[in-house]
């Protein structure tokens, strides 16, 4: 690691420029020099019309145009409104009406509720656990708090989740630590577009009640893509079993209004934790208070009244709904479409099921994303793979890339 000048490192692996954000800007010079034809850029985790414009829902751009100046210069409370508190529980849970204590903090997307769990539910020098196929921002956040990162093996020989690994790295970890996070992105996961089924719930929680009861375990769904992955209701089925785990499992929503609500750039989510007793609950809003205080102090306040009006108006409701319905409808046909190409040429994919992304695995991802962007595609290589947008490029193209893949991971 390179000196620094001023600035203090403490440890954490700077690098000089977002790997994501670089990718894009040479996609960027290529459309600029070569034409916009000649480029396809899947690398972009938002949601692109078929022309690569930003897709952002109408009914809920007309309710941010017509709030009113104090319901976006107030500062809000440090744990959200009131009302966005209680509208953002029925927006993660919908018609599930979980026994025990259910508390909703706001955060600055979901990036931030992941950042308060991993500040308030390890300790330094621990290590989080998260799937070997992983947003890389989780390295980052862990990092920045002096905490590290673990990974189990997300898939076993038979492309099945591979809970014996998960089992096997969770109780190492909790060899030498006292508490542990542990992250699964699911629904629609980032990046491979994998859905825990309900029999990968049921290991998950048969390696809960087997892990040591006197540690503490977070069990943080970050469901960042959940209404992207299909029918709204059957991709909650999952949530009553997080209230069926131990008492020392403390399961935890890492909610997004960033995709859902096409509101990436108005910062607004929540930790939602659905804890067994009062006094968890009690604990929970008072340390995520605390950490919000310290790091961002309150959220935005525009977004959180956009989604108090949206649930306090079915018709309203109804109308964002429908509208989100007809762009997830074209994503999964655009996941079908590329699905059905890989299967044709031949092509392995990681087990996928729906969402923004789908990876594919590859022996050297830097040298086959660097000859997939000379002929103007450019995907995201990853530590075991290639990671496609497909929430970015339209259905036809969908259709192209996995042969132009194939292709570049043949060339030697
Ligand atoms: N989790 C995953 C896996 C993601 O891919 C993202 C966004 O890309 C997020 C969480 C949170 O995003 P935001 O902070 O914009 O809500």
């Amino acid at each position: 690691m390179e000196e620094m000048i001023f600035a203090s490192r403490q440890g954490r692996n700077i690098p000089k420029e977002d790997k994501i954000f670089g990718i894009n800007n040479r996609a960027k010079a290529m459309i600029a020099k070569e034409g916009k034809e000649k480029v396809v850029n899947a690398t972009i985790g938002a949601l692109l019309d078929d022309e690569g414009e930003l897709i952002v829902l109408s009914s809920v751009n007309d309710v941010f145009k017509n709030l009113s100046p104090k319901e976006f210069a107030e500062y809000a409370p440090i744990s959200g409104t009131p009302e966005f508190r209680e509208a953002v529980k029925q927006d993660a849970l919908r018609s599930y009406e979980p026994k025990g204590h259910v508390v909703a903090s706001a955060t600055p997307g979901g990036t931030g509720a992941i950042r308060n769990t991993i500040a308030n539910y390890t300790d330094r020098g621990d290590s989080i656990l998260v799937a070997d196929w992983y947003w890389a921002p989780y390295n980052t956040i862990a990092a920045e708090q002096g905490r590290k990162v673990e990974t189990f093996a997300f898939f076993n020989g038979e492309r099945k989740f591979n809970d014996a690994d998960f089992r096997k790295k969770a109780e190492k970890l909790l060899l030498n630590q006292e508490r542990l996070v542990v992250i699964l992105n699911t629904p629609a996961h980032n990046p491979t577009g994998y859905s825990l089924t309900a029999e990968d719930w049921n290991n998950v929680k048969n390696i809960m009640e087997t892990l040591p009861r006197q540690k503490k375990i977070t069990l943080l769904v970050d469901v960042a893509y959940i209404d992207f992955a299909g029918d709204e209701d059957e991709y909650r089925t999952f949530l009553p079993i997080l209230e069926k785990m131990p008492e020392n499992v403390l399961p935890m929503l890492s909610h997004s209004l960033s995709k859902a609500y096409t509101l990436y750039g108005m910062r607004c989510g929540a930790l939602i934790c659905l804890a067994k007793t009062k006094e968890v609950a009690e604990e929970f809003k008072r340390v995520c208070e605390f950490s919000s205080r310290a790091s961002w102090s309150n959220c935005a306040r525009a977004p959180q009244t956009i989604l108090s009006k949206i649930y306090g108006d079915p018709k309203l409701k109804a109308k964002v709904f429908e509208e989100r319905q007809g762009y997830r409808e074209m994503l999964l046909r655009r996941g079908k479409a590329f699905e059905e190409a890989a299967d044709e040429c031949g092509l392995e994919m990681v087990p996928f099921d729906a969402g923004f992304f789908a990876s594919i695995p590859c022996q050297n991802p830097d040298q086959v994303a660097a000859r997939l962007e000379k002929e103007g595609i450019f995907l995201v290589p990853l530590a075991k793979g290639l990671r496609v947008s497909i929430a970015s490029v339209s259905e036809e193209v969908c259709r192209m890339l996995p042969a132009k893949i194939l292709a570049a991971m043949e060339t030697e």
